[in-house]
């Protein structure tokens, strides 16, 4: 049987919010018997843009993380439903019966993902239904992935080896897998989000102007161990990224047949820029 699944690139979302005005556009003041009673006005973001910033000038960037509702195949919120008011489609879409939940705010709870809203108005909980009242009509995806402008969200409809075969080949990760509830949402450079980066830059002073040193030989390494390499770029930058923030001290090793060599240790907390090294 094919599923649902939603794939999110983390490096091309750029925050525009299309996909979560799309989502407004279709639910408030709209009914869909079945599916979803209308989503109100202000307070729900059933899809949310969470935002993290990394390290300091003039080395920083800035990863925007789309979350919604994971449409888990081993749901918490099904699994605390014991009378069916959640239930997971076979298409893998978890939805929340909108007049067999009126009543129930426990449901909120049920989610450890945190993706599921209280409609005071309406007396019922609430999330994002993968926009299954139009997938049933025909739609070939939701409204997130259809307006998105960046192509940062993809939504692909195959069974679950051929996702875990294409979750492999693009390192796919899902968001809080010790979880264990099987989210169907994917993420692309999650690395961008949840890990830590050390970046710095190297000058020289030549004939008493300092200049950025391109191409200089730049090493990372943990306890005796070399674990990368790179070379520095022509503003004389460097950046390892993917590091465990809180994951203890590294060594920055700089060489340049010219200019000689600097080793700096690191004590990694979150991203860091460790600043101008200067080699002589
Ligand atoms: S529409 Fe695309 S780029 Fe814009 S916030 Fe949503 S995921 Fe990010
Ligand atoms: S993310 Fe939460 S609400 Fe959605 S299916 Fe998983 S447990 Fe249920």
């Amino acid at each position: 049987m094919k599923k649902w699944n939603l794939v999110i690139d983390v490096a091309k979302c750029n925050n525009c919010n299309n996909c979560f005005l799309a989502d407004k556009d279709e639910h408030v003041d709209n009914d869909y018997p079945g599916y979803a009673a209308p989503q109100p006005r202000h307070g729900h973001r059933w899809i949310d843009i969470m935002r993290r910033e990394r390290g300091r000038a003039p080395m920083v960037d800035i990863a925007y993380l789309p979350t919604l509702c994971n449409h888990c195949d081993d749901a918490p919120c099904v699994k605390a439903s014991l009378d069916g008011a959640v239930y997971q489609r076979p298409d893998g879409i978890v939805i929340i019966d909108p007049q067999k939940a009126v009543g129930k705010r426990e449901i909120v709870a049920s989610c450890p993902y945190g993706a599921i809203g209280w409609n005071e108005e309406k007396n019922v909980a609430q999330k994002w239904i993968f926009d299954a009242h139009l997938l049933d009509q025909g739609w070939k995806e939701p409204r997130c992935a259809q307006v998105c402008p960046t192509g940062a969200m993809r939504s692909l409809k195959v069974g679950d080896s051929e996702m875990g075969k294409l979750a492999a080949s693009e390192a796919l990760e899902v968001l809080h897998p010790e979880f264990g509830a099987k989210p169907r949402i994917y993420y692309k450079n999650l690395y961008r989000f949840t890990q830590c980066f050390i970046g710095g830059s190297v000058a020289v002073e030549r004939n008493g102007v300092i200049d950025c040193l391109e191409g200089a030989r730049v090493t990372l390494g943990k306890t005796g161990a070399r674990l990368a390499e790179l070379k520095t770029d022509n503003y004389g930058d460097f950046k390892f990224d993917k590091l465990d923030k809180d994951s203890g001290s590294y060594t920055i090793g700089i060489s340049h047949p010219d200019y000689g060599n600097k080793t700096v240790e690191v004590p990694l907390g979150e991203s860091q820029y460790v600043g101008v090294i200067y080699l002589r």
